[in-house]
């Protein structure tokens, strides 16, 4: 049509921009979605205070929360709508990535500082693992369901977290090879916490877990092992986690 063949080159240009700002407005869009997750957070922690003794979430875990775009990590289907509700959501596999308040919860009772070397049990999404990759030295992930450690140990390289080391394999046993740990992480619910998992922790280090049966109430608990190798427990809040599997 005519309205073709005469298009001027500022009118090419103009198509153009409005076919680029829509991908420009939808990122910062995600930005400002995650600053309102991040203010929710905040709240949270603030009203579960008396259950976790938590008055205030660290600094630190709150900048790994403004930054980690939970977004990448999250099922295509779900991305613009649910990303950063302050909820669960389901990742295939019959898995969960976790609500965000729990995962900024479990990083700060973990005690993580820069030179700490970490094992998470349960990548799932990989989104947890990319929250401690902001805090510590180095993060080793384990994650029993093949197609799921897989993509996330793809989406952990793509957005270039290289202090990241995913394993498929049952996390019952830990990671000996790269043991003790500083903190372990434990992101399924077990009825009973694996032994191996404490063996691994280093003097001073702490195990964060939820522990109960399937589908009922789970406590998560911190376990601290003091510089005499003693163990500390507490319980910190009633959760409810997707049940630790073994192979
Ligand atoms: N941290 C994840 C949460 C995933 S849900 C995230 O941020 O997305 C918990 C995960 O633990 C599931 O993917 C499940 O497959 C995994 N899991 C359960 N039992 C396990 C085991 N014994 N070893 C390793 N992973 C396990």
């Amino acid at each position: 049509m005519v309205i073709i063949d005469s298009m001027s080159r500022a009118s090419v240009t103009a198509i153009a921009l409005v076919l680029v700002v829509p991908t420009a407005y939808t990122q910062s869009n995600f930005d400002i979605q995650r600053a309102g997750m991040v203010e929710e957070i905040i709240r949270a922690v603030e009203q579960t205070s008396s259950y976790t003794g938590k008055l205030q979430l660290d600094n630190h875990v709150v900048e790994a929360m403004r930054t980690v775009p939970r977004h990448e990590f999250v099922p295509i289907e779900l991305r613009e709508i649910s990303s950063y509700l302050n909820r669960p959501l389901p990742i295939g596999n019959g898995q969960t990535i976790s609500q965000p308040y729990i995962v900024a919860l479990m990083s700060d009772l973990a005690n993580i500082s820069p030179d700490s070397i970490v094992l998470e049990i349960g990548t799932g999404s990989g989104y947890q693992a990319a929250v401690l990759a902001k805090l510590a030295k180095h993060v080793y992930t384990i994650e029993i369901i093949e197609p799921l450690g897989l993509y996330a140990s793809e989406t952990l390289d793509r957005l270039k977290y290289t202090n990241v080391s995913v394993k498929i394999g049952d996390g019952y046993l830990g990671w000996p090879e790269y043991a003790p740990f500083d903190a372990i992480i434990v992101t399924a619910a077990p009825e009973q916490i694996p032994e191996p998992l404490i063996q691994q922790l280093k003097l001073g280090g702490r195990l964060v877990i939820p522990v109960g049966p399937k589908d009922q109430a789970q406590s998560l608990q911190v376990l601290e092992k003091t510089s005499s190798g003693e163990i500390q427990r507490t319980d910190v809040l009633p959760v409810r986690f997707v049940p630790f599997t073994r192979k």
